[in-house]
């Protein structure tokens, strides 16, 4: 990976792009998770590469589901894997939710490597290798285990694909995503979609999460069920809205 000095103004996001290269060199993300990146970069900067209000609120609510879940599963794929493994493994042990890899461009070794790279940050067993159920996909995310994202109730799928969210939605499960593009099929689709950088949305959640352990579970309850989707992501629009209007009279002087 190249130095990046770490008082560069782009710090944050240059080490993130450094990270999605690196995957791409080790084999763990594909050469299609750069564009990816790339798109949520662009949008990171319309909201001002923050947590918002609206993302923050929607983090409560995940951390919320993920808490109250009978059997929630955190899916990765190549990005999520380069990125964040650390942060995912924090958010999965506090949440005592499984981790499995699922993946569009999928090949087993890169099942295998992504499944290592976990492991090598902590998690003691990741799904994903062995898939023995199906979702009625025709691209190889329908590939699913049984135990893992097929019988989950609460699903976190960061950097979804819109197909799968709307096929996991369909089967009646909490599906949550960390998309920073509000317009995407994904956060559209979604039961809680959090409009942020996935680096800042896991920290987040594994912070909040930790607070709201000690909580009552009826408070837990009364966060989801008073948490309206709609409302998040049109705020997170206005909230892209408000940050131009600012940029923009800033350069008006
Ligand atoms: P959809 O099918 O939902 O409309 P898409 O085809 O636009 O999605 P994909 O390329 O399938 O998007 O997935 C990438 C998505 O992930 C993009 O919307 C991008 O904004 C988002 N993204 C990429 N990197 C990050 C990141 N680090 N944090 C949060 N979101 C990210
Ligand atoms: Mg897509």
């Amino acid at each position: 990976m190249t130095d990046i000095p770490q008082d560069h103004p782009r710090y944050e996001s240059l080490l993130a792009r450094e990270k999605v290269a690196a995957g791409v060199k080790m084999g763990i993300t594909s050469i299609q998770g750069l564009i990816a990146q790339g798109r949520g970069e662009s949008f990171d900067y319309l909201i001002g590469e923050r947590s918002t209000e609206s993302a923050l609120n929607a983090e409560r609510a995940a951390a919320a589901a993920l808490l109250l879940a009978k059997n929630p599963v955190i899916s990765v794929n190549g990005n999520v894997a380069a990125l964040a493994p650390e942060k995912v493994v924090s958010l999965a042990d506090i949440t005592d939710a499984k981790i499995e890899v699922n993946l569009f461009h999928r090949t087993e070794t890169r099942v295998h490597l992504i499944i290592e790279q976990l492991k090598a940050n902590g998690a003691s067993e990741v799904l994903g290798k062995n898939p023995d159920a199906s979702l009625e996909l025709s691209h190889a995310r329908r590939l699913v285990e049984s135990r893992g994202i097929y019988s989950a109730d609460v699903v976190l799928v960061p950097l979804e694909d819109g197909d799968r969210c709307e096929k996991l939605v369909e089967m009646g499960k909490t599906v949550i995503t960390i998309d920073l593009n509000p317009l995407s099929r994904t956060s559209r689709t979604a039961t809680i979609s959090i409009v942020d950088n996935l680096t800042r949305a896991l920290e987040n959640m594994t912070e909040l999460a930790r607070e709201m352990k000690k909580e009552r579970k009826e408070e837990l309850v009364k966060l989801i069920t008073t948490y309206e989707n709609k409302k998040a992501l049109s705020g997170a629009i206005s909230e892209i809205q408000e940050h131009l209007k600012t940029l923009s009279a800033e350069i008006e002087y």
